[in-house]
């Protein structure tokens, strides 16, 4: 499929719609997509992708109790080189879009084998293993970068860094 010019924010907010529909009552979603210039060069479908995976192991991580699914999408300037350095990508402005979970969080001792593919702490038939590996190739495949900060006992976030503007980069 051709990479066009897409609104993230739109594909955001109908990817949310999709996934508030399957929450749970015990599990809230807020978000924050503030965002005036959303506009990225991509593949709307794989970008609608990305959240669903990153939004439904969220709401599994919350599955057992009360919590709160953030998702935030903002501007990110990224155009010191070291800071692009540290996410793989290339300076300049990006959109970040980051989605928090109050889950158990990831152990440290996993957190560099979860975008492995099949590489799951679910039971099976309840996890393929496959979705954050979908979810960085996607992103990489958009020039874009990931990462993710997890504590223990107090939650989760992921962060996808997508290039702005229109047009190929
Ligand atoms: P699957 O969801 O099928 O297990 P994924 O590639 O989506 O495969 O995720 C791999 C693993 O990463 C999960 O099994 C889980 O251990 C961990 N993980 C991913 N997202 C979260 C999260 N938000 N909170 C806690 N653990 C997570
Ligand atoms: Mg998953």
């Amino acid at each position: 499929r051709p990479f066009q010019s897409v609104r993230l924010k739109s594909v955001v907010q109908e990817a949310l719609q999709l996934l508030r529909g399957s929450l749970p009552a015990t599990i809230r979603m807020e978000t924050h997509l503030d965002v005036t210039d959303d506009l990225v060069f991509g593949d709307a479908t794989q970008l609608h992708q990305v959240i669903m995976n990153l939004g439904t192991n969220a709401a599994y991580a919350m599955r057992d109790a009360h919590g709160l699914l953030s998702v935030s999408l903002r501007e990110e300037d990224l155009s010191e080189p070291r800071l692009a350095q540290a996410l793989g990508v290339a300076p300049g402005m990006y959109l970040c879009l980051s989605v928090t979970d109050t889950g158990p969080g990831i152990p440290p001792d996993l957190l560099d084998r979860i975008f492995e593919p099949f590489f799951t702490t679910k039971p099976l038939g309840e996890g393929t293993g496959l979705g954050l590996s979908v979810v960085h190739g996607i992103v990489r495949t958009h020039k874009g970068g990931i990462d993710v900060h997890s504590e223990p006992g107090k939650g989760t976030t992921f962060r996808v860094y997508l290039p702005k503007g229109a047009a190929a980069r």
